[in-house]
């Protein structure tokens, strides 16, 4: 659960999140999916793809085998250090938006055209082709 009272600074709100128990941590995510998309990093940034983790649900953009996620070496497990330094979580996340408050960017992926990655693979369609240029823009604001 979110605190009845959250903290009013950008550094009172690092704490809470560095303390806080899991039920609050995980009511933090908004479940987006956005960070289970593939991305490519370029040197101004982060680019996401169209791409897709074998492992998520495509339809509901939840991971398929949550419980056991951390296990697996491809997944960034999201910590406070990755939400502040890894510049790889769009501005939307409700990580990122509980630190720094609503972003105002239009983020949003049509998940009907993504894929998972094994398909990709197996149709051959290039990397490249899937990325999504202007989510370049979706991750890095800070205040
Ligand atoms: S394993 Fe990790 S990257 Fe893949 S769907 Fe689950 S949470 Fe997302
Ligand atoms: S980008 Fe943030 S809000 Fe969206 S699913 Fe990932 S952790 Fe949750």
């Amino acid at each position: 659960m979110v605190p009845d009272k959250i903290p009013d600074t950008v550094p009172g709100r690092i704490e809470y999140l560095s303390h806080c128990t899991s039920a609050e941590w995980e009511s933090l995510c908004k479940g987006c999916g956005l960070c289970c998309l593939c991305k490519y990093a370029l040197r101004d940034g982060v680019c996401y793809s169209r791409m897709a983790c074998n492992w998520l649900d495509l339809k509901t953009h939840h991971c398929t085998i949550y419980a056991h996620r951390n296990e697996m070496p491809f997944c960034n497990k999201i910590s406070v250090d990755m939400i502040l330094h890894d510049g790889v979580l769009p501005d939307t996340c409700g990580y990122r938006e509980f630190i720094f408050g609503k972003s105002n960017k239009k983020i949003s992926v049509d998940f009907s055209d993504v894929i998972h990655l094994q398909d990709a693979y197996t149709k051959k369609i290039e990397f490249i082709k899937m990325l999504i240029p202007e989510s370049i823009n979706w991750c890095g604001r800070q205040r």
